[in-house]
């Protein structure tokens, strides 16, 4: 399938009105990542256009969590509106989404690359910055993992989450199609990724629900820290 480069989390708790990019449940996964669109080595600069200094901690916090997995990458958080990855939860904007990877530097540098929805639940926040960091860093969905065992109930899916404003065919691409094609660094297929969905048991063939997950799994670790690793030096025999 076509990759896009900028998911929308819909599904993503909080739930607000859906607009015309968003996704929907939430996450788990070990990872599917974007490799054309990895950052290279070094400082990525950070703004932050948030209504207050706790939205502002939870997000340099959930930064820090993926900070320590990426050891080629330095994140510096900087004043203003300016940065590589700018932040905003702008009420103007809907939706809980961010761009993948360096498509980032595609923005208009007067528009945000990922918008988080303003919630008092904290838990759920962070949560969801974890989440739409993992985009940032071109990570993709898990859910859409190839080799996924979600055994989607596609009849269910679509009742469950198919709208005016998010058709069929776009639920089709959001959960059900699996990632395929050159470009992608494939790491073994893990629910308890931030970056699956939660999955409710009803839209499901089998199995159990499939919770949402607040903090990196081990497979998110070892992703990211793969994809952001220096390389060494080759030696020459
Ligand atoms: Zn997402």
């Amino acid at each position: 399938m076509a990759i896009s480069p900028k998911l929308p989390d819909n599904a993503l708790q909080p739930f607000t009105t859906p607009t015309d990019a968003p996704e929907r449940t939430k996450r788990t996964q070990r990872s599917v990542a974007n490799l054309p669109h990895k950052w290279p080595d070094g400082v990525i600069t950070v703004a932050m256009d948030l209504r207050n200094a706790k939205s502002e901690a939870l997000v340099v916090d959930a930064i820090r969590e993926w900070a320590h997995h990426t050891p080629s990458l330095r994140f510096q958080i900087v004043e203003g509106r300016q940065g590589d990855i700018r932040i905003s939860d702008d009420e103007g904007l809907e939706g809980n989404w961010s761009y993948i990877g360096t498509h980032a530097k595609q923005v208009d540098k007067n528009q945000p690359t990922m918008h988080l929805d303003r919630t008092d639940d904290s838990t759920a926040f962070r949560s969801i910055v974890l989440h739409e960091f993992g985009h940032a860093l071109g990570l993709m969905h898990e859910h859409q993992h190839p080799e996924n065992t979600v055994d989607w109930n596609t009849q269910a899916v679509f009742h469950e989450y198919a709208s005016e404003s998010e058709p069929e065919d776009y639920i089709q691409e959001q959960y059900l199609d699996v990632f395929s094609g050159d470009g992608l660094q494939v790491t073994p297929y893990d629910q308890r990724s931030v970056m699956h969905y939660h999955v409710p048991a009803h839209v499901r063939n089998s199995g159990q629900t499939i919770p949402e997950n607040t903090h990196l799994s081990q497979g998110d670790q070892e992703a990211v820290r793969r994809l952001y690793t220096p390389r060494l030096m080759e030696h020459s025999a």
